[in-house]
């Protein structure tokens, strides 16, 4: 055995789990591999250079959106986008309880701005947009939405209540690339768009990326101020101060600059910051990109799997998904229906001593210490506290899942429940 797989079969003894929540060793292949000793060995630039840009218009295209900004991460591309919202003091901001934390943590900051939880959808777990429409009014300057597990929100009728209110529509897309709602992709209705191409997400960029889309103009030229001081940014002498023209390189990206210069993108408001990805990154999504059909298509095969499968077992329910709407599958999560002798605890425990690693993704975040602190609290959002407290189990789902994984899966999950009933 190769020392790679040995190293990826010794960490996969060590794990108890039959079938992981995650999947173990790399998602990259020959390929990616490939693409990265093509950067480092062609002596070109790192950072700044053409493979970035081309990464930017080929997802710019495949979105349908005028602007790609990649970013570091999904988290700093919302914490971008937070900043561009303009929010003012006694702002009000909509959000979903039901996602990562990232999603609304550069809130948090924002001791001054008013966020209102609305509830979710019991079985997409997206916001509900008569729930969104309930809070919206006058002072509601933003709304947070997220692609919960990779199907599209409501996002048409979200984005009606927003240009009622005049409020920006945020969409986090970390789990929906390769989604399709109506001929929309995410990040193509709200103002502005946040992927993530972090290691466990559809696809990835070396483990770490993000992309920020817009679609206005303006707004695209403040991302770019924002998000980046080097390439991107027009420099200027700062006046008033004395020019050296041989303090700065005379080659590559530096050439603009002259020793005493301001960087316009340092919006005094927001500061800035170096938010671009590398190329080698950027070279590794564009072998990623080709293979996000592939890579979906493969979730959404296991997903079918695990929907039949468990549709047939009393006392469980799928997502049912209607599929006029194109998943992107990133997670899969089911439902128990408590009753005599079966809770939800129960069939998670089960589920594990089976083999399964099942998890919840994620916990409500109102109910964070962070957001009570700030006045959330119970019985806030209903539905999402229901369905994360007795109701759901997020079972393992990624590309790398073998045919006798997934049935495993399926058949422990029948057998949980059997056991249970018993
Ligand atoms: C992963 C994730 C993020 C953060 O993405 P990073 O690229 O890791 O910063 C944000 N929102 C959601 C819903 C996520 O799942």
């Amino acid at each position: 055995m190769d020392p790679a797989s040995a190293a990826v079969a010794k960490q996969m003894s060590e794990l108890a789990f039959s079938v992981p929540y995650s999947s173990v060793g790399s998602v990259f292949g020959s390929e990616e591999v490939a693409a990265v000793a093509a950067v480092l060995e062609s002596g070109g630039p790192l950072a700044g250079g053409p493979i970035r840009a081309k990464f930017e218009s080929r997802l710019a295209e495949i979105l349908g959106v005028p602007y790609a900004f990649t970013t570091p991460s999904c988290s700093s591309a919302l914490e971008i986008a937070t900043q561009l919202l303009d929010l003012r003091p006694g702002a009000e901001v909509i959000a979903t309880p039901q996602t990562y934390q990232a999603t609304l943590s550069s809130l948090l900051v924002r001791t001054d701005v008013i966020v209102r939880f609305c509830d979710v959808d019991p079985v997409t777990l997206n916001a509900d947009p008569a729930s969104v429409a309930a809070l919206a009014n006058d002072k509601t300057a933003a709304i947070f939405i997220v692609h919960y597990g990779g199907l599209m929100a409501d996002v048409e009728a979200i984005a009606t209540v927003a240009r009622q209110y005049g409020a920006l529509l945020v969409e986090d897309c970390a789990h929906a690339i390769g989604a399709d709602r109506g001929g929309r992709a995410p990040g193509s209705v709200g103002d502005l768009g946040c992927f993530s191409f972090q290691g466990t997400k559809n696809i990835s960029t070396l483990g770490q990326g993000g992309l920020l889309t817009c679609r206005d103009p303006d707004l695209a030229a403040r991302v770019a101020r924002v998000r980046d001081y080097e390439p991107d940014a027009t420099f200027r002498p700062a006046r008033g101060m004395p020019l050296h023209p041989w303090a700065a390189p005379t080659s590559g990206a530096f050439e603009h600059e002259k020793n005493a210069f301001t960087h316009e993108c340092i919006d005094l408001r927001h500061g800035g910051h170096n938010g671009v990805m590398s190329e080698a990154a950027a070279a590794v999504g564009l072998v990623q990109l080709d293979r996000l059909d592939h890579l979906v298509s493969r979730r959404a095969n296991i997903a079918d799997a695990f929907d039949r499968g468990i549709s047939q077992v009393e006392g469980m329910r799928v997502q049912s998904v209607s599929h006029v709407h194109r998943h992107a599958h990133h997670l899969y999560t089911c439902f128990i229906t408590p009753g005599p002798g079966i809770d939800r605890e129960g069939v998670a425990t089960a589920l594990r001593r089976r083999g399964v690693e099942v998890v919840l993704r994620y916990f409500p975040i109102h109910l964070l210490p962070e957001w009570r602190r700030l006045g959330h609290g119970p019985g806030e959002c209903p539905v999402a506290e229901r369905v994360w407290f007795t109701e759901q189990v997020n079972l393992p789902l990624y590309p790398s899942l073998t045919d006798d994984q997934v049935a495993l899966v399926v058949e422990s999950v029948r057998a949980s429940v059997e056991e249970l009933r018993e």
